[in-house]
């Protein structure tokens, strides 16, 4: 399929920074995202969990029918462009709507002060733990390989600075998004709500369990790098449904691959090509 230019596969494969050295351990900082059975009632009708972060917590979650047009800005709109020109023009990318989000989330709000003079740059930063915000190249291509037409719920597992998740509120208010690290989930949902992303909702959890109360979800987007695709993940997908997840061979190699579960027979898989991302934490490094 959807295999890309063979030029923006090396300057994806070198270009993505990998973080190393997280330890395994059995201690989980943030509540484990298990949730109730499939008798509960549906999570809009519940209390938040105690570990959700900032906007979920603090505010009654959005209803899809409630009106929605994501934020605009103007600062370093210049940068901003030249950064989609990379993307359609470098990559080849002509998906106008992914183009569009890239065009006006502020990726400079997301990466951190230090950093701030690179944010429109065609690589990945560091955040924090080793953690890293995605190249935006593999942001625009992992948001068009979920193939939204709007209005879809998504899960997003691995939010970091919260810059994938605002994207994706450019094609839908239902956006879930859930990361491991209490320091990085707290962060994150602060950003997106002072910036005005308010349809986000954000936990502190391990998502390799998802995000039970809130699936199905049409599509999933995983931005960490695992051996095999979680079973939680593929039973909270939709029949129909999408997922997008970084997988490594067994010679290490990690490629970007899209999972598809059909309306009626086998889970497909096929991949895109190489990538490096982060490894999956099942442990809160910052609670060490
Ligand atoms: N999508 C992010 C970049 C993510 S980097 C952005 O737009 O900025 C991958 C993130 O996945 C890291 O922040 C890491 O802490 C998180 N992560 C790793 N394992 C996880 C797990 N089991 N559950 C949830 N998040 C996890």
């Amino acid at each position: 399929m959807t295999a890309e230019p063979s030029r923006s596969h090396s300057r994806v494969f070198l270009s993505v920074v990998l973080a190393m050295g997280m330890g395994l351990g059995v201690r989980l900082g943030c509540a484990p995202a298990e949730g109730p059975g499939p008798d509960a009632p549906p999570a809009r009708a519940r209390a938040a969990p105690p570990e959700t972060a900032g906007v979920a917590a603090h505010q009654p979650a959005p209803r899809a029918e409630r009106p929605w047009t994501p934020p605009t800005f103007t600062e370093r709109q210049g940068e901003r462009d030249e950064m989609v020109r990379v993307i359609r023009d470098g990559y080849g990318l002509r998906d106008e709507a992914v183009l569009k989000a890239m065009g006006t989330v502020p990726r400079h709000e997301f990466v951190p002060s230090a950093y701030a003079a690179q944010a429109y740059a065609d690589h990945p930063l560091p955040t924090v733990h080793g953690q890293t915000i995605s190249q935006p190249y593999i942001v625009a291509e992992m948001t068009r390989q979920l193939r939204l037409q709007g209005g879809e719920k998504v899960l997003e597992v691995g939010t970091g600075s919260g810059y994938q998740a605002a994207v994706l509120t450019h094609f839908t208010t239902q956006v879930y998004t859930i990361e491991i690290i209490k320091p990085l989930a707290d962060s994150a949902a602060e950003r997106l709500k002072r910036l005005g992303y308010r349809v986000v909702q954000v936990r502190c959890g391990d998502g390799f369990f998802g995000w039970p109360e809130a699936a199905p979800f049409d599509a999933i987007m995983v931005t960490f790098t695992v051996d095999k695709v979680p079973e939680a993940l593929l039973a909270q997908l939709k029949p129909g449904g999408r997922m997008v997840v970084p997988v490594a061979d067994t010679d290490a190699t990690e490629w970007l691959t899209v999972v598809e579960k059909p309306s009626a027979g086998e889970v497909t898989s096929h991949r895109l090509f190489p990538v490096r991302f982060v490894p999956l934490l099942r442990e809160d490094p910052s609670r060490r």
